[in-house]
């Protein structure tokens, strides 16, 4: 696959090589150039979801990987049922959440840490997957690398700010996985992975690689579920995508560019209201972000919406028409999810801000559908607080709840972390 740097299209790149730098030269992100086009979209759409995924993939990355291979990585990273639940007449929900970790940052963690480890293969070379989260990143890549040879793997967290269940998820899990809890806030944490990737001892010594959703085949192994959801509502839905770094909805604009009938987008989001005030007024103001229910869309400034931004050559006018948006405050995402648990079907409130967007949205005889990116289970404190309801914990989660707690903690200091690191 050629992929091409946002911010100078003379600066070109294979797939193995930009899954590895993450980032492009001067803060630009790789974006496939050319799409390629599908033209047999409907006999794609009649395939089951894992060989259509290795199908889909293959058509990627066939110049730079054998069908076997491809094949072999959608068929242990994507081995998890997709389902879509029919919610009302009309309204389905993309039910994202039943990966290892219970978000679906497992599709592109799991993709990932496969064709890393491809990609690596035979070179000899120790690699560090460095990163940082505010809950559901850590939990998707430590699972993701876990135990994978020649891979380290280190996890930043803001200490005391993720639930306590979200640090189970990635703290307590030993092997190859290091995690340290900073004293500080989540921006501290990116301060200080930024601070490493820019040290380039630090990084050539470490094999430092970035595993956030700036990566491009984070992204395309979410190509994959927009097909299943068309595939299963059998004709061109709207599907409204709960953002905050806006790789979810690329994924999904890609998707439509090879050939996908989806009828429009809905941008949703929370109060962090950076693009759908850009697709009002027309001017781009990225902010603060300010903290929500819905915490992983709580972004002010997203990194992926470049990489959309340049899909649509910048032409205001065509976004405007492409994508259909609105935000919901946290009452509102409240009152989503009364209505949804009212009509028998329990939302995480990401998934609660996707569907009340998404109502306001829809026009009539269209079928509507909205991604349900994480388990309820993991937002049971806000969803038995709101809806007076107990919410089990899946086995995924009673497994590690007792588990210790093996992060060290960590000054917000780039000089402490080197130390860690070296
Ligand atoms: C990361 C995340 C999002 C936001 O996805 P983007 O690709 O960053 O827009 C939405 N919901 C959940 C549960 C997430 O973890």
């Amino acid at each position: 696959m050629r992929l091409v740097n946002t911010r100078d299209p003379r600066n070109r790149a294979t797939f193995r090589e930009a899954i590895q730098c993450g980032m492009a030269p001067g803060g630009g992100l790789w974006v496939p150039e050319p799409v390629p086009c599908f033209r047999d979209v409907e006999a794609l759409l009649a395939m089951g979801f894992q060989a259509r995924s290795a199908e889909i993939l293959h058509r990627f990355l066939g110049d730079e990987f054998s069908r076997a291979e491809v094949e072999e990585a959608v068929g242990s990273a994507l081995d998890f049922p997709v389902p879509v639940v029919r919610v009302r007449e009309g309204v389905h929900a993309l039910e994202l959440f039943h990966g290892p970790t219970l978000a679906f940052k497992d599709f592109g963690a799991r993709f990932l840490a496969r064709m890393l480890a491809l990609a690596a293969r035979g070179d000899g070379r120790r690699r560090t997957v460095l990163t940082a989260t505010s809950g559901d990143t850590g939990a998707a890549v430590a699972s993701a690398f876990l135990g994978l040879p020649g891979f380290q793997v280190v996890v930043l967290y803001p200490a005391g700010r993720v639930s306590p269940l979200q640090e189970r998820q990635f703290a307590t899990l030993g092997d190859n996985v290091r995690t340290f809890a900073v004293e500080g806030s989540f921006d501290d944490c990116q301060a200080l992975v930024k601070g490493a990737f820019g040290d380039a001892d630090l990084a050539a010594r470490l094999g430092l690689t970035s595993a956030n959703s700036i990566n491009i085949a984070r992204l395309l192994a979410q190509v994959t579920y927009y097909f299943e959801a068309v595939a299963r509502t059998g004709e061109a839905p709207v599907i409204a995508v709960p953002s905050g770094n806006f790789g979810n909805l690329y994924a999904g604009l890609l998707a439509k560019r090879v050939g996908l009938p989806v009828k429009a987008f809905v941008v949703a989001t929370n109060a962090n209201r950076t693009v759908p005030d850009f697709l009002e007024t027309g001017v781009y103001r990225p902010r603060a972000s300010v903290a929500t229910l819905s915490n992983a869309m709580d972004v002010g400034a997203p990194s992926n919406w470049e990489r959309i931004h340049a899909l649509f050559q910048g032409d205001l006018e065509a976004m405007r028409g492409a994508l259909r948006r609105g935000s919901l405050t946290d009452a509102g995402t409240l009152d989503s999810m009364r209505e949804l648990h009212g009509a028998g079907y329990l939302p995480d409130p990401h998934a609660a801000v996707a569907h009340g967007v998404l109502a306001g949205n829809l026009r009539p005889g269209e079928t509507g559908v909205f991604l349900a990116t994480a388990h309820p289970a993991k937002f049971r404190e806000t969803l038995e607080a709101e809806l007076g309801i107990r919410v089990p914990l899946p086995p995924a989660l009673l497994e590690v709840r007792d588990r210790p707690v093996l992060s060290r903690s960590l000054p917000a200091d780039a000089a402490a972390l080197r130390a860690e690191l070296l």
